[in-house]
């Protein structure tokens, strides 16, 4: 196949092109960088089956040539208000790409009569009151709340997308990744993980946000990247949960990452976050994943830490 992927500079993007080009497709990536980096992508400069195409997606995208899927990643990913790279600080960006950008991706994918895949997000659960979280739970979202510019833009880029599928008849994928971690991360993502590796690297404390009994479920990057390949390649048009459902507290992965890294710095407690819409708990429940897609990590937490400070510590 010849791959459009959009957001292909970013964290799981890069890491995607690896796999599609590794499986003997032709990858093109469309990227504005603005939360990505060349440098994820450096390794595959000059292969004649890889192409890549600095644009921002929320304008129209003309892709020649034939194409016949079409992965819709790109996007700001990270909650934290205080990173530059988080989405509170590209709030329109955020709205745009998901909507406008969405649209647009759609629209390439149906000019070119290609399958189209949207990486959504557990975001569409919100703060969720069911757990685990089952892919027919509508969902606990603040429509203006500070995560809103994230989780509504993903919310209305599922509903467009499941509209294309029903009214154009466009051969759509809906995948809700839950969070995943790994190598190419940036350091000043903000995000959990970057920020407990890099402060632990550097001898400080763990900054946790609240009593850090909060809780997520881990997902190494690789696996993440196997299912949504699964999906890409089976004909199932229904949203699928993909992380992995081993559920932890904030406080037992920086005693994880602590140990790892050998950091006598233990944690420092800072204000929670729960006026930024910070969900107290989050698991998938994978149970479709498995059936439709013969899906299910593999990698477990402490391997794939293991794997991402190694990368941290060569950037460092
Ligand atoms: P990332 O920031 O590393 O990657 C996103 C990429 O999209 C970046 O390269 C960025 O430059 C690009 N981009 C953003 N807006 C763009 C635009 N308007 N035009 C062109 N390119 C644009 O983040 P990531 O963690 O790799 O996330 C990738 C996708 O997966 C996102 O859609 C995100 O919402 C989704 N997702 C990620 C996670 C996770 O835990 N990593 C969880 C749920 C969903
Ligand atoms: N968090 C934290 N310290 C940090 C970064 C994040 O305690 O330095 C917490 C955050 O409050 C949230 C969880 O870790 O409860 C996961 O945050 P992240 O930003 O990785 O993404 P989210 O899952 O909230 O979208």
């Amino acid at each position: 196949m010849r791959i459009l992927v959009t957001g292909g500079a970013g964290f799981i993007g890069s890491h995607l092109c690896d796999r599609l080009l590794a499986e003997g497709h032709q990858v093109v990536v469309v990227d504005n960088l603005i939360t990505g980096n060349v440098e994820n992508i450096a390794h595959l400069a000059g292969r004649d089956d890889f192409h890549f195409i600095r644009h921002d997606v929320s304008n129209f995208i003309f892709i020649p040539g034939e194409l016949d899927a079409v992965l819709h990643l790109a996007s700001p990913a990270s909650p934290n208000p205080t990173s530059p790279f988080g989405y509170p600080q590209l709030p329109i960006q955020t709205l745009k790409v998901g909507a406008l950008g969405t649209h647009n991706a759609l629209g390439v994918a149906r000019a070119h009569n290609a399958r189209f895949l949207l990486a959504s997000t557990s975001e569409v659960y919100g703060d969720p009151q069911v757990h685990p979280q089952r892919e027919d739970y509508w969902g606990h979202v603040d429509p203006i709340g500070p995560r809103s510019v994230y989780d509504e833009a993903k919310r209305f880029a599922e509903a467009i997308t499941m509209a294309y599928h029903r009214y154009h008849g466009l051969d759509t994928r809906i995948a809700r990744i839950f969070n995943t971690y790994g190598p190419r991360m940036r350091l000043d993502d903000g995000r959990v993980v970057p920020n407990f590796i890099c402060q632990a690297l550097r001898g400080e404390p763990l900054t946790i946000y609240g009593d850090g009994s909060q809780t997520r479920s881990f997902c190494y990057v690789d696996d993440l990247v196997d299912g949504l390949y699964r999906l890409l390649t089976s004909d199932y048009h229904e949203p699928v949960n993909l992380g992995n459902p081993v559920e932890m507290t904030i406080s037992e992965l920086a005693a994880a990452i602590n140990r790892l890294t050998r950091n006598q710095a233990d944690v420092q407690i800072l204000p929670d976050r729960r006026d930024k819409a910070d969900p107290q708990r989050r698991r998938p429940d994978i149970s479709r994943a498995k059936q439709v897609l013969d899906w299910q990590p593999t990698v477990d937490l402490e391997a794939g830490l293991s794997k991402t400070i190694a990368d941290f510590r060569a950037r460092l």
